[in-house]
């Protein structure tokens, strides 16, 4: 698709173009940089790092020397299985294949070249059928993404802020040639800040992130997700960089698979802090229990579609559950979410039954039922994983959560090659366009299993900041 707008006049020049400033951006922005390209950095609004600066910075990767050190037996393609299996095989092999075989370096180069701190410890999450995910020291995606920026610092380049992107721009030969933004933009106004053209040399490169917070976009694609429903995300993860992309003619892929977070509270706002103890303490150590049964309805340690879909079926916020032996053995605390309110304490499991509402009787006798499932090592009505050191749950005092899902991130995107090309929707390479992270669909399939989305943004990040440095100048 040729752009009528082409200007007679660029305002500036760079032979790349990388547009947002969280993991996927500034992966890609040191590989360019680091293969001797000029690079101009965009971010729509005025602070930087997106949703990656508040994430939980917990990241997988298969086949460590730390998994190694602890005798947990991995591999990329066990990461490769666990991945398509809760994708439902929808995802795009050759990019499961890709993330998984370069998660081990990726992860060791956070360490080794960025100096990412990581806590001692390798957690399961659900879904993943080994240990294999590693949290920051500070809990939080800020720690890489402050590692990162510290680079781009050394390496000379600099984040525009308050610069959007508008229009993608296309020249003769269907190559993507620049970009048209508005610098000094004030979200949400696209009519702000003065328009400027820029010319990219080599590639334009889109790392904007998901769009979990476009309620027109999302309920376009789910009706289900109206603003009625909460998000996790940055209240500006919306999708108009990847309108754009569509409208330049990338193929869409996935777009309706949206993933909502089954550990989220609707006793908080967005993210919150509930889901420290649901997914590290109640879900793995504890249970969670329809308050109007009092059974069990789900495996705990699924993955998050499962769970979130189970929840949603019960129609009301369930009861996640965990004692104090489930927190020792965790080595999380939880001060925190009591302080805050969303994680209630009780001496006795019926002042459990009685502040929730449950029957008391079928409480006690699923609690009975799961403490001899651990004893034995085997969960018989849902295979949840019993975890090497978990306990009978009965040593109070008792720790609670509801839970309810919110919307968290967005699977769906422009559709990507192993290079981290976008696809036009002849399934051809669109020429001089890149994209990597949130704003690409494919790899996740139905269901992105939980530290899967920072390895994905680091890997195609310097993908497509690597093969974009090798294109001809134009
Ligand atoms: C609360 C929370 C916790 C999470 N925890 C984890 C975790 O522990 N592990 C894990 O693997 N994943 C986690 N995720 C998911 C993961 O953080 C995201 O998928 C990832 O950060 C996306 O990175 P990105 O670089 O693609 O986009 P982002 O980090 O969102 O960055 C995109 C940037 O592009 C900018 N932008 C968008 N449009 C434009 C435009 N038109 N012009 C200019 N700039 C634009 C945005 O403002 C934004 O700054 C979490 C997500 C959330 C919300």
């Amino acid at each position: 698709m040729v752009d009528k707008k082409l200007p007679q006049k660029w305002d500036e020049k760079a032979d790349i173009i990388i547009v947002g400033s969280g993991f996927a951006g500034l992966a890609a922005a040191i590989e360019t940089k680091e293969a001797g390209s000029s690079v101009i950095i965009l971010e729509k609004m005025k602070g930087y790092g997106g949703n990656s600066t508040i994430s939980d910075g917990v990241i997988a990767a298969a086949a460590t020397k730390i998994q190694a050190d602890l005798e947990i037996t991995d591999s990329s393609q066990h990461m490769y299985e666990d991945m398509l299996k809760a994708g439902l095989g929808l995802n795009q092999p050759e990019l499961v294949q890709a993330l998984t075989e370069r998660s081990s370096e990726t992860f060791q180069w956070t360490i080794d070249f960025l100096g990412v701190k990581y806590l001692n410890r390798v957690d399961q999450f659900g879904g993943h059928s080994v240990p294999r995910s590693y949290t920051t020291y500070n809990r939080s995606g800020s720690a890489i993404i402050k590692q990162l920026l510290q680079k781009v610092n050394d390496l000379g380049m600099r984040i525009r802020t308050k610069v959007f992107l508008q229009t993608i721009l296309v020249d003769s030969k269907e190559r993507i040639c620049g970009v048209l933004v508005r610098d000094g933009y004030e979200y949400p106004d696209a009519t702000t800040g003065i328009a400027k053209y820029i010319k990219a040399r080599k590639a334009v490169i889109l790392a904007t992130g998901g769009f979990a917070n476009d309620i027109e976009l999302r309920t376009s694609q789910d009706p289900r997700l109206t603003s009625e429903i909460g998000s996790t995300n940055k209240y500006s993860t919306t999708g108009e960089a990847l309108r754009e992309a569509l409208r330049i003619g990338a193929m869409p892929v996935h777009l309706s698979w949206i993933q909502l977070g089954p550990w989220a509270s609707p006793d908080e706002k967005a993210y919150g802090i509930g889901p420290d103890f649901a997914s590290y303490i109640a879900f793995p150590y504890g249970i969670m229990v329809n308050p109007k049964t009092g059974n069990r309805f789900v495996n705990e340690l699924a993955d998050r579609k499962i769970r979130s879909d189970a929840i949603l079926l019960v129609g009301q916020p369930c009861i996640g559950i965990a004692d104090e032996e489930g927190i020792r053995a965790s080595g999380h605390r939880i001060e925190h979410c009591l302080r805050k309110g969303v994680v209630k304490k009780f001496n006795q499991i019926h002042e459990i039954a009685d502040y929730y509402q449950i029957p008391i009787h079928s409480l006690k006798k699923t609690i009975e039922q799961f403490n001899d499932y651990v004893d034995q090592r085997f969960d018989e009505d849902f295979n949840k994983p019993i975890l090497s050191n978990a306990k009978p749950l009965r040593y109070p005092p008792f720790f609670c959560i509801r839970l309810w899902p919110k919307v968290h991130h967005t699977m769906g995107g422009v559709l990507i090659n192993s290079k981290a090309q976008v696809l036009n929707l002849s399934l051809q390479p669109m020429k001089g366009f890149y994209a990597a992270g949130e704003v690409t669909g494919g790899i996740h399939g139905a269901c992105r299993l939980g530290s899967c989305a920072i390895i994905d943004c680091l890997v195609f990040g310097r993908i497509a900041g690597r093969y974009a440095a090798s294109n001809q100048k134009i």
